[in-house]
């Protein structure tokens, strides 16, 4: 059995072995779903929603295990993985609140009666990255389940514990066979076989934009359907009315978050000219002050990258003559790499431009709101941002120009699962979270009953 050796990016230690599907073993896993569909789609709602908030209770009790493995796999601070566990349990249960409320629609026609039907798509692959394994499976996974469809997960091959485990607590809590699979393996063979076959309906992929774009391509030959969860280079807007203590202070933990490999990273900090000097006084002690340590630690802040290859891309992005300043990192083995702010980069540099993918910012200045909103959408990405004013109103104003599909004022907060996620532009296709999210793996069948026969 060809198998994966997962490696403790803190440490650099092997901590499991995993199975390398092959096509035959996706395209097994894709039949079985195909099965039990048949059922699930079929099962009165009310058991389908115990069946979820059972499955829901079963993550939320083993949230310090799951917490740990994800601390072990993926580097992440225990603080931030106990959050992404809680977040699993949230959006299983919060869809599972939707399966008795999921209706159609009569409408008023000529001649007799029309009725429209929510039916779910069929079997659905959700193709996640390793940045937040566990999250965003539950963001595809969860929504689909809910309404019906079945679900074939693949987990990023570097990241593959939290997934296992998470499909083991559906059997527990009783969720049928097949209704929830895991298949581990590279995305090359186990994602290329979920987006080529027939029998997959949709595909639900957070990824790179590159890998993203070659996704839309295949499954436009099926019309398959497709949501795309994609890159990011999200601005962090400062205007000098704003509280600057408090802004300087947010900034880093919205761009070092899980070492900057944060698809909603603020990793382009926008200030206006005039605030320019209290802003970045502050925002260096608050660097300086951020705790890189042993993730496994409370108080740990900021833990390695996930992978050595991952820490050269990271490397080759930086000019060390633009580095102003940055944190510190612990002696010894692991990924890791410092946070680190860069002056005087205009909009054509590539640290501008790219997603890094690592704790990597750049800080530019801006004149007046025009020029902020201006430089905010000189990107291809559209996905997240802030905006720090003390003037509501133009909080809103800027909030409405930037084109990006989550923006927040005065927060360095991206994601609230009641809430639409997801991006403009470059940064993907549809939205996941939010009281929609199950219509989203829905076909609508309109059904005309003609009264005057
Ligand atoms: P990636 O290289 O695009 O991979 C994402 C997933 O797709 C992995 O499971 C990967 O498998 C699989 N994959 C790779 N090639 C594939 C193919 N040809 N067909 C089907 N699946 C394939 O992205 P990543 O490096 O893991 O993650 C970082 C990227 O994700 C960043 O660009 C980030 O911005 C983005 N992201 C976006 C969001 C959002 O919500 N918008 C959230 C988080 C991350 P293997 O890696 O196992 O081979
Ligand atoms: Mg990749």
């Amino acid at each position: 059995m060809s198998v994966t050796q997962v490696i403790n990016p803190s440490t650099e230690e092997t901590v499991a072995e995993v199975k390398r599907a092959s096509a035959a073993d996706a395209h097994l896993a894709i039949e079985r779903s195909q099965q039990a569909f048949k059922s699930w789609r079929q099962m009165a709602p009310g058991k389908r929603a115990e069946l979820l908030r059972a499955f829901g209770a079963k993550v939320r009790e083993a949230n310090e295990e799951l917490a740990r493995l994800e601390v072990k796999n993926s580097g992440h601070t225990i603080a931030n993985a106990r959050w992404e566990a809680n977040n699993v349990a949230d959006v299983i249960t919060y869809y599972a609140g939707a399966v008795e409320r999921m209706t159609g629609s009569q409408i008023p026609v000529p001649g007799g009666v029309d009725i429209t039907f929510l039916e779910p798509v069929g079997v659905v692959g959700v193709i996640v990255p390793w940045n937040f394994p566990m999250p965003i499976a539950g963001w595809g996974f969860a929504p689909a389940l809910a309404a019906g469809a079945t679900v074939v997960l693949k987990p990023a091959e570097v990241t593959p514990l939290t997934a296992l485990r998470i499909a083991e607590l559906a059997l527990e809590a009783g969720i049928p066979e097949n209704v929830f699979q895991v298949v581990t393996g590279s995305g090359s063979v186990v994602g290329e076989a979920l987006v080529e076959d027939p029998l997959v309906r949709k595909i639900v992929f957070t990824g790179s934009t590159e890998v993203g774009i070659g996704i839309q391509q295949k499954a436009a030959k099926r019309i398959k359907r497709v949501t795309l969860e994609l890159g990011g280079k999200s601005a962090n807007i400062v205007f000098a009315d704003s509280d600057i203590t408090k802004a300087a202070a947010s900034a880093p933990y919205s761009v070092f978050d899980n070492a900057g490999q944060d698809c909603c990273a603020r990793s382009r900090i926008l200030v206006e000219e005039s605030a320019y000097d209290e802003f970045m006084a502050k925002f260096e002690v608050a660097v300086t002050n951020l705790r890189v340590e042993d993730p496994s630690l409370d108080s740990s802040e900021m833990g390695p990258l996930i992978t050595g290859a991952h820490r050269r891309s990271v490397e080759s992005y930086v000019d060390e003559s633009l580095v102003l300043f940055r944190g510190s990192i612990p002696d010894g083995r692991g990924f890791w790499y410092p946070p680190t702010v860069i002056g005087g980069v205009d909009s054509s540099h590539i640290l501008f431009r790219e997603e890094v993918f690592g704790p990597v910012v750049t800080v530019s200045t801006f004149k007046d709101e025009t020029e902020a909103i201006e430089m905010a959408n000189d990107s291809e990405y559209g996905l997240s941002g802030s905006i720090w004013t003390s003037n509501l109103g133009k909080g809103l104003r800027v909030a409405r120009g930037v084109e990006s599909g989550n923006l927040s004022v005065n927060s360095h907060s991206s994601v609230r699962y009641w809430t639409p996620f997801g991006g403009y532009k470059m940064s993907g296709l549809g939205r996941e979270l939010g009281p929609d999210a199950p219509n989203a793996f829905c076909e609508v069948k309109n059904v005309f009953i003609n009264t005057d026969i």
